[in-house]
C-alpha cells in the first residue's frame, strides 16, 4: 500500500491544471503519466533574463530583458509572406519586434501603440538595427520582476511550450513541496552534512529553479542528493529482494555427478576453460546449503547453454528437477531444440510449456511436471502461471535475464521454495553497471570463446552502395548459405518498424525471388515459428526481420547479415545481432548499411564495431561514447532507467548507495525502525513497490 503521503504525486497528470485532452499525450511521452513524472523532469539549462539593457546597450545574440515604448504597427502587405514588424523604442533607440504569421488584431491587443511593455528574448542585429524576433515574454511594466528573472529551461517535446511545461511542472513541484513538509528524510543526516545536500524538498525547489547554469550540472549538491534517492532506492530494492532470495534456506545439492560425466563425454567438443571455471563455481554455489543467485555473463557464442545444462544435470543428480525460461517463444524453442538431444542422450524426460499449451496436453503434461516425471522444463512466461508445480524444482534458469523484472525473477523462484537461480545474459555488462542491475549478484564470466569460431568479416558501407549488399546476398544465396536482413527500428513505433520490414520483404522478394521470409513483432507466435522453421531448415534464404532477432537463434547456415540503418542501433545490440552468424564452419560477413551524412560519433561507433568482436570492449567503448544511462537504458533491454541518477556523473554514488543499502538492511532487514519506515516511503516514491511487499510479507 503506497503511503497516503504520497497519493498526490500518483495522481495522473492530467490533474494538473492546463493538461488537458488535447496535450495529456504529450506529457505522458515527455515526462510520464503521473505527476511524480513531472517531478522528476528536470530542466537541464537556464536562460538568463536578468540582464536589463536599454536598446543602444543591447548585445547582439544575448538575451536580454528590455522595457520599451510601443511605436507603430508595420504589418505586411495582404498576401505577402513578409513578417509583422513594431517600431519599439527607449530613449536610446528603436528596437524592432518581429513576429511571423501574427494576426493584427492580436498584435495591436498585446502590443497597444503609445504603452510600455517590458519584453525578453533574444536580441539580434539585421542590417545593423537591433531586431527581437518573437520575444518569449511580453508583460505590462508592472511585470517585469516576474521576467526578469533566471528562467529553467525543460527538455520539451514537440506540441508542448516551454510556458506549459514550465507551469505544469511548477504545479508538480508544488504538491512535492507540500509532501516534503510532513515527509520523513530517508537519507542519513551526517551523509547529507558530510556531503553539503539539501533536504528533499529544497534539492527540489533547487532542481527546478536552478540558479544559474551551474545549478543544472549532474554535480550540483541538490542534484546528487536527487540522483542519490533514486540510486538508494533501486539499491534497496536490489538487496532485498536479493536478501528474500538467499535468507530462504537453500538445500545443499552435490549430486555424484555421474550424468555430468556422461553428458560431457557425449559432447563433441571439451569445455573450455572459461566454461569449467564457470560450472564449478556453480556446484560449489549449489553444493552449499544457501540458495544459489548467480549470474552467468558471456558473450554470444560463449558457450552458456552447455554449462546452464551441466548445472541443470546437477540438480537432476540430486534428485530434483530443473527450469529453463527464455523471455520469448522463439528462444524458449530453440533452447528446447538444443536441450532435447542431450535430455536424451542422458535419458531425461523434457518438455516444452509455452503460453499455446491449452487443454488436455496441458493437462498431462503439468501432472508429469508435479509428480516429477518431467525432470527439465523449458519455458516462457507461462512457467509461471499458477496451475503449474513442481514436485521439486532445484534450479531455475533464466535467460537473457535483463528483460524479466524483478518481479517475475521472484515468480518463478517461489515455485520451488529452495531453488538455486542461474540467470545467464549475453549483454557484456560493463563492471560498474553489474551493480546497478544485479546488486551484488555472484558473477561467472565466460570470457574465453570455444576455439575454431571463424572470425566474421564486418565492413561498414553507405546506403548507396545497396546494389553491392544484393550482389553479395546472391552470390552466398548461390553458395547453399543463408542471409539476415535486418531492418531498423523506426523511432518508437512497432507499426512504423513493421512497415519498414515489410516493404523492405517485397523489396527483396521482386529482386531475389520467393525465398525470402519476413518475421517481425507483430506477428503471431505460431507464424514466426513457422518462418524461423523455414529460415533454419529449407525454403527460406533470405530472412528479412526486426530485432526480434536479437538474441539466442541459431542458424548455423546463416552466413551473411545485412544491418539496414545500422546508425541507429546501440552498439551493443549490434553485438549482438552480429552474434546470430558465424556459427557454422563458412567464413561469414556482416554487412553494415548506414544511411549518410553520420556525425562524429556514429562514425566512431561503426568504426568500433567494425574492428572488434569482443564484447567486452564493445560495452566499454559504448559506455565511453554514449554514456552509462544509455547503454542499458535502451527500450531492447528493458533496463531500468534512471530519472535523476547520471552514471557518468554519479558513478561514486552509485557505490556509496550500494554500501549504504547493505548496511541499512543488515541493521534493519524489515525495515521497522524510524529510518526504516521513512526509507520505505522512498521506495514508494520511485515505484519500488514490489520490494516494499517483499519485505512485509517477510
Ligand atoms: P551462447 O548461448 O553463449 O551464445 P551457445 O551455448 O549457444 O552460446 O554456444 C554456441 C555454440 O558453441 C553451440 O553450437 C555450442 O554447441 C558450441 N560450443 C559450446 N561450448 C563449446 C566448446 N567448449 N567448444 C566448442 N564448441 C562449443
Ligand atoms: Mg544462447
Amino acid at each position: 500500500m503506497r503511503p497516503e503521503l504520497l497519493y498526490p504525486l500518483f495522481q495522473p497528470v492530467e490533474s494538473l491544471k492546463g493538461v488537458g485532452a488535447r496535450v495529456a499525450p504529450l506529457f505522458h511521452k515527455l515526462a510520464g503519466p503521473k505527476v511524480v513524472d513531472m517531478l522528476w523532469h528536470l530542466p537541464t539549462g537556464v536562460i538568463d533574463r536578468r540582464d536589463r539593457p536599454t536598446v543602444a546597450e543591447a548585445m547582439p545574440g544575448k538575451v536580454a530583458t528590455l522595457v520599451l515604448t510601443i511605436d507603430e504597427h508595420r504589418p505586411p502587405p495582404p498576401a505577402s509572406r513578409a513578417p509583422y514588424r513594431v517600431a519599439a523604442s527607449d530613449e536610446t533607440g528603436t528596437l524592432t519586434l518581429v513576429f511571423f504569421r501574427a494576426g493584427r488584431d492580436y498584435m495591436l491587443k498585446m502590443l497597444p501603440p503609445g504603452e510600455q511593455r517590458a519584453v525578453s528574448g533574444r536580441v539580434e542585429y539585421f542590417n545593423d538595427l537591433p531586431q527581437m524576433a518573437h520575444p518569449d515574454h511580453i508583460v505590462p511594466v508592472s511585470d517585469l520582476a516576474q521576467i526578469q528573472t533566471v528562467e529553467p529551461v525543460y527538455p520539451m517535446t514537440q506540441g508542448l511550450t516551454p510556458k506549459t511545461v514550465h507551469k505544469v511542472a511548477g504545479q508538480a513541484l508544488a504538491l512535492a513541496l507540500k509532501v516534503a513538509e510532513t515527509a520523513p528524510e530517508w537519507l542519513d543526516p551526517t551523509l547529507l552534512a558530510r556531503r553539503g545536500w539539501p533536504g528533499w524538498g529544497a534539492a527540489l525547489e533547487a532542481a527546478h529553479h536552478p540558479a544559474d547554469e551551474d545549478a543544472v550540472s549532474p554535480l550540483a549538491p541538490a542534484r546528487q542528493r536527487l540522483a542519490y534517492d533514486e540510486l538508494l532506492a533501486t539499491q534497496l530494492a536490489l538487496f532485498i529482494v536479493r536478501a528474500k532470495m538467499r535468507d530462504r534456506p537453500g538445500r545443499a545439492r552435490t549430486g555424484a555427478g555421474e550424468m555430468r560425466a556422461a553428458a560431457l563425454a557425449g559432447l563433441p567438443f571439451t569445455l573450455t576453460g572459461a566454461q569449467t571455471r564457470a560450472l564449478e563455481e556453480i556446484a560449489a554455489d549449489m553444493a552449499k546449503p544457501a540458495r544459489m543467485l548467480r549470474l552467468l555473463q558471456g558473450d554470444v557464442g560463449s558457450g552458456k547453454t552447455v554449462v546452464a545444462w551441466l548445472a541443470m544435470l546437477i540438480a537432476l543428480e540430486s534428485g530434483a528437477q530443473a527450469a529453463l525460461m527464455a523471455p520469448t517463444e522463439i528462444l524458449a524453442r530453440q533452447h528446447m531444440e538444443t536441450l532435447a538431444p542431450l535430455a536424451e542422450a542422458s535419458g531425461v524426460r523434457i518438455a516444452l510449456l509455452t503460453g499455446r499449451d491449452k487443454g488436455k496436453p496441458r493437462e498431462a503434461l503439468l501432472a508429469d511436471l508435479a509428480d516429477g516425471t518431467v525432470r527439465v522444463i523449458v519455458g516462457t512466461h507461462a512457467l509461471f502461471q499458477d496451475d503449474v508445480t513442481f514436485r521439486d524444482l532445484g534450479l531455475v534458469v533464466i535467460d537473457e535475464q535483463h528483460r524479466f523484472g524483478v518481479d517475475q525473477r521472484l515468480g518463478l523462484s517461489a515455485k520451488g521454495p529452495d531453488a538455486d537461480v542461474l540467470v545467464m545474459t549475453a549483454t557484456p555488462i560493463p563492471r560498474t553497471l553489474t551493480l546497478t542491475h544485479y546488486g551484488d549478484m555472484d558473477i561467472s564470466r565466460l570470457d574465453e570463446k570455444p576455439p575454431g569460431r571463424q572470425p566474421i568479416r564486418t565492413v561498414v558501407l553507405s546506403v548507396q552502395r545497396l546494389t553491392e549488399v544484393i550482389d553479395a546476398i546472391k552470390r552466398a544465396m548461390a553458395a547453399g548459405h543463408k542471409v539476415y536482413w535486418v531492418c531498423p527500428l523506426v523511432e518508437e513505433s512497432e507499426t512504423a518498424d513493421m512497415a519498414a520490414a515489410e516493404s523492405r520483404y517485397e523489396d527483396l522478394r521482386e529482386v531475389l525471388g520467393g525465398r525470402v521470409g519476413l518475421v517481425h513483432g507483430r506477428m503471431k507466435a505460431a507464424d514466426k515459428d513457422a518462418v524461423m522453421a523455414r529460415f533454419a531448415g529449407e525454403g527460406c534464404d533470405v530472412l528479412v526481420a526486426t530485432t526480434v532477432i536479437e538474441v539466442g537463434v541459431n542458424v548455423p547456415a546463416a552466413t551473411v547479415m545485412v544491418i539496414e540503418h545500422a546508425e541507429r542501433f546501440g552498439l551493443s545490440q549490434l553485438h549482438q545481432l552480429r552474434g546470430r552468424i558465424g556459427r557454422g564452419s563458412e567464413k561469414s560477413s556482416c554487412l553494415l548499411v548506414y544511411q549518410g551524412p553520420l556525425g562524429e560519433v556514429a562514425r566512431e561507433r561503426l568504426r568500433v564495431i567494425r574492428d572488434t568482436e569482443d564484447g567486452f570492449v564493445i560495452a566499454e567503448e559504448d559506455l565511453r561514447l554514449r554514456g552509462a544511462g544509455e547503454v542499458l537504458g535502451t527500450r531492447q533491454s528493458g533496463m531500468p532507467n534512471f530519472r535523476l541518477a547520471d552514471l557518468d556523473a554519479h558513478t561514486d554514488l552509485l557505490e556509496t548507495a550500494s554500501a549504504d543499502a547493505k548496511l541499512i538492511l543488515a541493521r534493519d532487514p524489515d525495515l521497522e525502525g524510524e529510518r526504516g519506515r521513512a526509507l520505505r516511503v522512498l521506495l514508494y516514491l520511485f515505484e519500488r513497490d514490489a520490494a516494499v511487499r517483499t519485505v512485509r510479507s517477510g
